[in-house]
């Protein structure tokens, strides 16, 4: 097919309203349990916040959970508990957002990449054995399960196991998704997670840190509130005392009662937003059957378990193509469908790369994939035809820029 002069006879395809490529799924049932709160009077962390911690552990099915104002602080306050700091190193992926590595730099450690699994996109087991052949003092491993399928776990935690370091598991995309029949939470010492506005689930902003180890979450929960032995709640409220200890030098990152009352409520719809996006995943792999030529589709989970599909990433076949990623992207913005990319590598981004000394050959499997994914929109409150639109809109610029 000659591309110019298809891409003139043919009208190009186009949404006559915006389809952003990210949207949160609140109800009034979220906008009551806010008001709620607010007239209650107390706004910091406090019962609520108590409430969604312990419907969290027990949906997760793990002993504790920390609730904090992000997951970044929730990565930071677990790292930080096993004991991570100067001089240590700490394996994770370079196919990640900069949260992941950033907190091990926070800590004085440094970040060691292991290259992906170039289907799933997730940190390559064989890969964190050879980055570990060049580490003094690994610590842990923080693996990230991208767009919401579990990593190799089996394999990630033997790896631990025999080299005694700590499992830090970056779940920002989880909620829910399962490894072998076992809810994401419970595997590693500690998982982390996101209720980041785009996340699964949300609080606007928010964070969770699950452990079913009681010291990990003792010190996660001291650290969390400026090291302080007791929190606000245990203070202020009626039966409380003024009295604290400070035990170390913590940090800032409770989660306030607000974002907790929004949290329990998504999390009781978490079933149903979860069942939604698989739904608009099932489709999308269905409809891009025909365009396999162009594009390649996102690997599901394995048989019985479950993707919480928080992404959908397709892979272009450049080859196949006459215009690169960008200008695909760009199509699809002029067709007023939203999209993004995830992520941009980190040993491919200015700190990482130049502090570090890395190139793009050092990882050539992330380096390879980021010139040819996409993120296409998936949320709970797109339409049938919003999905439509996006199918539509993808086939028709495979159509007119086929090689
Ligand atoms: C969103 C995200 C984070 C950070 O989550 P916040 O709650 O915004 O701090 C960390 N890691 C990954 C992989 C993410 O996508």
């Amino acid at each position: 097919m000659r591309n110019g002069a298809t891409a003139q006879s043919q009208p190009a395809f186009r949404r006559s309203t915006f389809l952003p490529f990210a949207a949160p799924s609140i109800g009034e049932a979220e906008i009551d349990a806010v008001v709620e709160t607010l007239r209650g009077g107390w706004l910091t962390s406090g019962p609520r916040v108590r409430e969604f911690e312990e419907a969290f552990a027990s949906a997760v099915g793990v002993r504790h959970a920390v609730a904090v104002n992000s997951c970044t602080a929730a990565l930071h306050l677990a790292l930080d508990a096993v004991g991570v700091g100067p001089g240590d190193e700490v394996i994770t992926t370079p196919m990640t957002f900069a949260a992941s590595a950033n907190v091990i730099v926070h800590l004085g450690a440094k970040p060691v990449f292991a290259d992906i699994d170039p289907l799933t996109m997730n940190i390559d087991p064989p890969q964190i054995e050879w980055a570990l052949g060049r580490c003094h003092r690994a610590r842990a491993i923080v693996p990230v399960h991208f767009a919401g399928l579990a990593c190799e776990m089996d394999a990630i935690t033997g790896i631990a196991q025999r080299r005694e370091l700590s499992v830090i598991e970056d779940a920002a995309h989880c909620f829910p998704t399962t490894y072998k029949d076992r809810l994401i939470g419970s595997i590693g010492d500690v998982t982390c997670f996101s209720f980041y506005a785009t996340k699964t689930i949300t609080t606007g902003e928010g964070g969770m840190a699950t452990t079913d180890d009681p010291a990990l979450a003792d010190r996660m929960c001291t650290q969390r509130l400026h090291g302080m032995s007791r929190n606000a709640w245990m203070r202020y409220a009626e039966s409380g005392t003024w009295r604290y200890d400070i035990t170390a030098p913590g940090y800032k990152c409770n989660m306030p009662e607000l974002a907790a009352a929004l949290g329990l409520v998504q999390l009781s719809r978490a079933g149903e937003l979860a069942r939604r996006r698989r739904a608009i995943a099932g489709r999308y792999t269905q409809a891009f059957r025909d365009t396999a030529e162009c594009l390649e589709t996102p690997p599901n989970a394995q048989t019985n378990d479950e993707h919480s599909w928080h992404l959908y990433v397709i892979k272009l076949r450049l080859q196949a193509l006459t215009i690169d990623r960008d200008r695909f992207i760009e199509e699809l913005r002029a067709a007023n469908i939203g999209t993004s990319v995830h992520f941009i590598p980190l040993h491919l981004q200015p700190y990482y790369r130049d502090t570090f000394g890395l190139t793009p050959e050092d990882f050539p499997q992330s380096t390879e994939v980021s010139e040819r994914i996409i993120s296409l929109p998936i949320y709970p409150g797109m339409s049938d035809g919003d999905v439509g639109d996006v199918i539509e809109a993808v086939t028709d610029v495979c159509r007119r820029h086929r090689r």
